[in-house]
């Protein structure tokens, strides 16, 4: 194989066969090829994308560089959820023990915050205590015997996609739908699923700020999915608005235990219940939609849901304290309230420029090895389309000292507009299977 003739080829438009494919990522995988030859290469296929034939290939040589998550001879059905990630974005953190209650399992990959938006896993290490390191054995088990795990990709998992992400990272290649299609399913079908729900975001917060990209990142990673055996569905959700109130990693597990508690914020908590009812009718336990969303109903008001996260956080080692006092969380030093400062409707809740100030206040990083604040972040209370009047209070800050809440409320002031006319685009806009893709309009 030569890797600078592959570049050549690939840079001129010409697909590479599979065997060219399998060669190369399993010899970059065992660091046998260097980074700035894949580096070249990946910035072609940034160019010049990959056919169907090519997307097949190097998701299958990823999610097969190890073994990832087994339940062979287990009947109960796994289900699991992706998000392409956003500000906000809390839902893993209640679906995972709702779900688990409604008789599937759920195995669930996460990863960190990087660029503007948050992370599964830092959010909840805001947990004092909680190991979401969890070894493959360990996971396993835990799925087995309470029905959910939450864990990050460790190297026993699609090991050269974490090397290529990596690499990704620092040369912008990661706004490439087929290298992040191939990315997400190569580790989402290393859980071992019977069904995948994709929570594709889009809007002016999301990777895929148009809806033509959103959409035609969900139908690729569909295609992957159903290629796989794994029964894929994808719904497209808003995000030119944070989701929910609360933005920053201890402030979001605080709202996941009051949505547990029945007491969520309704976007958050529609959102919730659509992705939770995809993830019923994809494993097969609901024989309809208004089935499966009455049986998440019944489990959120039962306070099984929130049982099941308190007995996840302590078989994950974290403090199940937080459930009933959530002072038992990081707190930050200094809150402020803003206040609008004329009366209106408000016209953007900007989600980049929120998730941007959280890292500003130190709660996400610019590095994948930087140590975070888990107690700082915002609490938005208004979304577009919202009638306010002057000096009402819209949003809080919270910051570890003086300069964070000044750097905070001037993010707040740039993301929060009021003007005379505003309105909320659809929550959640389409849903798309292997059978083609519907208009919904939710608000
Ligand atoms: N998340 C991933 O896991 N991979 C990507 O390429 C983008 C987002």
């Amino acid at each position: 194989m030569v890797v600078a003739s592959l570049i050549e080829r690939k840079r001129g438009g010409e697909a590479l066969t599979a065997s060219e494919w399998r060669e190369l990522l399993l010899a970059y995988g065992a660091d046998a090829v260097p980074d700035y030859q894949m580096a070249a290469l990946l910035m072609a296929v940034f160019f010049q994308g990959l056919t169907a034939e090519e997307l097949y290939t190097v998701t299958e040589t990823m999610l097969h560089s190890s073994a990832g998550l087994s339940f062979d001879g287990w009947e109960t059905p796994r289900v699991g959820k992706h998000s392409t990630g956003g500000v906000g974005d809390k839902t893993s953190i209640v679906l995972v023990p709702l779900l688990a209650c409604c008789d599937v399992a759920v195995p669930m990959l996460s990863g960190r915050g990087l660029g503007h938006t948050g992370g599964t896993l830092d959010k909840l290490e805001s947990i004092p205590g909680f190991r979401t390191g969890l070894s493959i054995e360990e996971a396993e088990r835990q799925v087995r015997t309470l029905g959910c795990a939450m864990l990050g990709q460790s190297r026993d998992i699609a090991p050269i996609d974490r090397k290529l992400y990596a690499l990704r990272d620092v040369t912008a290649t990661i706004e490439s739908i087929p290298l992040i299609a191939a990315s997400i399913m190569s580790k989402k079908l290393a859980e071992g699923l019977n069904g995948l729900v994709l929570d594709v975001k889009t809007g002016s917060g999301a990777f895929m700020v148009d809806v033509e990209d959103a959409l035609a990142l969900a139908q690729t990673m569909i295609e992957l999915g159903e290629a796989h055996g794994c029964r894929t569905t994808a719904l497209l959700t808003a995000m030119d608005r944070p989701l929910g109130r609360a933005v920053g990693n201890a402030l979001e597990i605080e709202e996941c235990i009051l949505t547990l508690q029945g007491e969520g914020p309704s976007d958050l908590v529609e959102v919730i219940l659509a992705l939770g009812s995809e993830m019923l009718l994809s494993a097969g336990v609901a024989g309809d939609r208004a089935e499966a969303r009455g049986r998440l109903e019944d489990a959120l008001a039962s306070g099984k849901a929130l049982e099941r996260f308190a007995a996840l956080i302590e078989a994950q080692g974290g403090n199940p304290a937080i459930i009933d006092d959530p002072a038992v969380l990081p707190q930050a030093e200094e809150i402020e309230v803003l206040e609008a400062s004329a009366a209106g409707v408000v016209q953007s809740v900007e989600p980049r420029r929120i998730g941007l100030a959280v890292i500003e206040l130190g709660g996400g990083r610019q590095r994948l090895d930087e140590d975070i604040d888990p107690s700082v972040g915002f609490v938005v209370s208004v979304k577009p389309g919202d009638r306010v009047a002057a000096g009402e209070a819209i949003a809080s800050v919270f910051a570890r000292d003086a300069e964070g809440i000044r750097a905070g409320r001037a993010a707040l002031e740039e993301a929060i507009v009021i003007g005379e006319v505003g309105s909320l685009t659809p929550l959640i806009s389409h849903r798309v299977t292997a059978a083609g893709t519907e208009v919904l309009e939710v608000t």
